[in-house]
């Protein structure tokens, strides 16, 4: 796979050159030079491949000259050790895609894990190692950790904004130690990206260390979020409908991945970017205007907190930048907390299914235009385990919901983390003592 840049400055690279260096010199974003489609006989026969089978073709299409056969399907088998994600019945035209099965509960595990398989199969051929730096929200912090922990010749620091991920969240990366480590920034989630992307332009640092991202920036972070559309599709395809899939958005890595699905061929789909109050995206399709906001809004929807989509060049590359093209396929809306909480309490009074913050606006955001479409299949994603927000949960619900006990484990543990000011001084100075 050639990449290029989305500022069109730096030149082409390969795949393994984009994954590891995660930004372009020029700061902008990579991107396939060309999405070839699936043949149309993987379309017509999805229903009967399993989630490792359409992952396999989905990699194959993309990365098939990068990687070799034999060893590509075996690193997709270690990423992808588990089920397709359920897509739960919640009401007749209305769906949940449920990815929060995995290692962190939360949907970014998908492209956690495959990214910390790819990175550690390129290492291990050219024998070297790297230092991860990734500013997290919350739930990319967990994901990231639970996915590289323990990868040999893998350094990982991971920048969170203090006071601004929840407790569940918190503990999930600062408590595996070994190869991860957190700072506790000063500031919000904005400027903890801010950081990271300083560091990655910083032309000391580059000189002394191997720094990689594995933010939602990533590549290898957006190819794996592509398979699920795939595999729910598949479940659903026997309907015979039009679809539509309503995803709760922040970076937008997400929703891109959808996309991407679609540029490959997934038939029939409409795609709703449903945001919270930091509603940049939803903004641009109603005005065509796009203007960042700084600092984001907090909300209870808090891994949604972001004012400058780190995504949306690409989002917009997919459209070839024409408005009208995007607005075909993608629909807008946003929901402020109170309607947040009371998706959440509706799913639950009405069809006894609990939901994170996030994916109740996601919830909220198909109903609305499921209004207006009835014939159409709504699927919305479910991008965390409810128990990660207990404490919103609680205030909405009035009562305290269960917590799997994967997670209850994970409050008795002790916290380790390094507090730092929001200055890329103290930052540089850290890394220069701290990396490997
Ligand atoms: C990260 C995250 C999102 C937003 O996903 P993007 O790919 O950044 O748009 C939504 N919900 C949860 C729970 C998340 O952790």
């Amino acid at each position: 796979m050639q990449l290029y840049s989305t500022n069109k400055i730096s030149v082409n690279v390969g795949f393994e050159e984009a994954i590891f260096r995660g930004l372009p010199p020029d700061n902008g974003l990579y991107m396939p030079l060309s999405i070839p489609k699936l043949p149309q006989l993987f379309w017509d026969n999805v229903e009967n491949l399993s989630l490792q089978e359409i992952a396999f073709e989905i990699c194959n299409v993309l990365i098939g000259d990068d990687i070799p056969t034999e060893d590509l399907k075996s690193l997709v088998d270690q990423a992808i050790n588990f089920e397709a994600p359920p897509v739960v019945q919640i009401k007749e035209n209305i769906y949940c895609l449920e990815l929060f099965h995995g290692s962190s509960m939360a949907f970014k595990d998908f492209g956690a894990r495959f990214m910390a398989a790819v990175m550690s199969y390129f290492l291990k051929k050219s024998q070297k190692s790297i230092n991860i730096l990734v500013a997290t929200s919350g739930d990319t912090g967990g994901a990231v950790a639970q996915g590289f922990f323990e990868k040999d010749n893998i350094s990982v620091t991971i920048l969170y904004p203090e006071g601004k991920v929840s407790n569940i969240q918190e503990k999930q990366l600062t408590t595996l130690g070994k190869n991860i480590k957190a700072l506790e920034i000063d500031g919000t989630f904005d400027d903890c990206q801010a950081l990271v992307k300083k560091a990655f332009l910083d032309e000391n640092l580059r000189d002394r260390f191997n720094l990689a991202s594995a933010n939602s920036i990533n590549i290898a972070r957006l190819i794996p979020q592509s398979f699920y559309y795939v595999a729910a599709y598949a479940a659903l395809k026997k309907l015979g409908k039009k679809y539509v899939f309503s995803v709760p958005s922040g970076n937008f890595g997400n929703l891109t991945a959808g996309i991407l699905a679609i540029k490959m061929g997934m038939p029939a789909t409409t795609f709703i970017a449903a945001t919270n109050i930091n509603n940049v995206v939803p903004e641009y399709l109603e005005s065509g205007i796009y203007s960042p906001i700084s600092p984001s809004k907090s909300t209870i929807s808090n891994a949604m907190d972001v004012g400058n989509p780190s995504n949306f060049p690409r989002l917009k590359a997919l459209f070839g930048g024409n408005l009208s093209e995007m607005k075909k396929q993608l629909i807008g809306c946003f929901f402020d907390d109170d309607q947040t909480r009371e998706g959440i309490k509706e799913l639950y009074e009405s069809y006894s299914y609990l939901t994170c913050p996030h994916s109740a606006i996601a919830y909220l955001g198909l109903k609305e235009y499921l209004n207006e479409n009835q014939d159409t299949v709504g699927v919305f994603l479910s991008t965390a385990h409810y128990a990660k927000f207990l404490p919103e949960m609680e205030s909405t619900l009035g009562f305290s919901p269960d917590i799997p006990d994967r997670l209850a484990s994970l409050l008795n543990k002790t916290k380790v983390a390094v507090s730092m000011a929001n200055d890329f001084e103290d930052f540089k100075s850290y890394l220069n003592q701290n990396l490997i």
